[in-house]
């Protein structure tokens, strides 16, 4: 049945959450929720296929914006290819949809992937996440990154069955992995995988002790990742080969190509500076007679510090562009600049003789200004005083 819970809710996304976002956690949620992960768990298939309805909708600008405005029924009544209704579609189906989201070339799936025609089987993709600085995203890193993930049982060599023992031929089908069922009163016959053995034609009778039966074990690994300078956050390094093995059902000793290892990228706030893209923008306070007077100042950098000519008569709010002290382009690895934003900053303390300056700067502007504190005080006693 088609799900009605409110799509935003479904990917746990807030209603404001952008491309990305939505994408991330729909990865997420089919990575948690995917049958193979959870054999014989309903509920987990339910999940997997509403998480794959709500990212088709919000994924897609023209559908996000009726769902936004009408809702479930928008979406009904809308004109064009009808959505597609997940809970009839088979796992595959969905994952080979949005492969791309999946790293494209062999998905994120356990599953036989590989092309000319030769099928190979392969292991899930994992997902971890490193925080880098912003001082790390400009020069690049290489990050030491620990993650578990599920490995031939060494005991069993992946076969799940205790030392000694042997994995026998099912007996529900006698060994074919396949069974008849019939339906409808008898009307349909049909052959499907068995239940028992899950098509594999061998049961366990007796579970080895180390991985109860499933031929896998989790396995801590670390290993040491090159992120590249100029990442954004939300971005993820592919690790090719750094995934899980392929699942049990398909290859018990795992031969066949393991998975990716997708190691996103947070890259935490900075104190001073803020990017925007290659570039990085800093608000900087400068006195009201540097701004009055011009002035030549030092401007913090990410890598240090570089001279900014502040011009006579500068206006607050004013930016000002140094080239090449942003941060390089992924791509290009050309540098983006860095914009200064200039606030002016009125002293709110001043020396006497400052401020007799400024009472006579303000006199020969013809301004008025309000007297000395302490004699406004003064006056304001008196009058209350009567
Ligand atoms: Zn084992
Ligand atoms: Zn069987």
């Amino acid at each position: 049945m088609p799900t009605t819970r409110d799509y935003y809710e479904v990917l746990g996304v807030a209603k404001t959450a952008d491309a990305e976002e939505i994408k991330r956690s729909y990865r997420r949620l089919a990575m948690k929720y995917h049958p193979d992960r959870n054999p014989g768990d309903a509920e987990a298939e339910a999940k997997f296929k509403e998480a794959a309805a709500a990212y088709e909708v919000l994924a897609d600008p023209e559908k996000r914006k009726l769902y936004d405005q009408y809702g479930h029924d928008g979406l009904r009544q809308a004109q064009g290819p009808a959505a597609h209704d997940f809970s009839r579609m088979n796992v595959e189906d969905i994952f080979s949809m949005f492969n791309d989201i999946f790293g494209g070339g062999g998905g994120g799936q356990g599953g036989f992937g590989g092309g000319g025609g030769r099928r190979v089987a392969r292991g899930y993709d994992l997902e971890t996440e490193v925080e880098l600085s912003l001082e790390e995203v400009d020069k690049g890193v290489e990050r030491d990154v620990e993650f578990t993930r599920l490995d031939v049982c060494d005991t069993c060599t992946g076969s799940g069955a205790k030392k000694g023992s042997a994995p026998i031929k099912c007996p529900t089908c006698g060994g074919q992995g396949k069974v008849q069922q019939t339906g409808f009163g008898g009307m349909f016959r049909m052959v499907t995988a068995c239940p028992a053995c899950r098509g594999r034609g061998q049961v366990i009778k007796d579970f080895c002790d180390a991985c109860k039966g499933k031929g896998r074990t989790p396995r801590k690994r670390k290993i040491s990742v090159k992120i590249p300078p100029g990442v954004s956050d939300g971005q993820a390094v592919r690790v090719a080969g750094e995934g899980e093995p392929p699942p049990q059902e398909l290859s018990p000793g795992g031969e066949g190509m393991r998975g990716d290892l997708h190691v996103g990228i947070r890259v935490k706030e900075h104190e001073l500076f803020q990017r925007d893209d290659d570039n990085l923008v800093l608000d900087m306070p400068i006195s009201f007679a540097q701004a009055a007077l011009g002035a030549e100042v030092d401007v913090p950098t990410l890598n240090g510090k570089s001279k900014l000519t502040i011009p006579k008569g500068t206006q607050a709010g004013t930016a000002f562009r140094i080239e090449d002290e942003g941060l390089p382009n992924l791509r290009s690895g050309r540098k983006g600049d860095l914009i200064v934003g200039v606030r002016v900053e009125v002293p709110k303390k001043m020396t006497k003789a400052q401020e007799k300056l400024l009472r006579e700067y303000a006199a020969s502007e013809d301004q008025a200004v309000l007297p000395e504190t302490q004699g406004f005080w003064k006056k304001v006693k008196d009058m209350m005083n009567g």
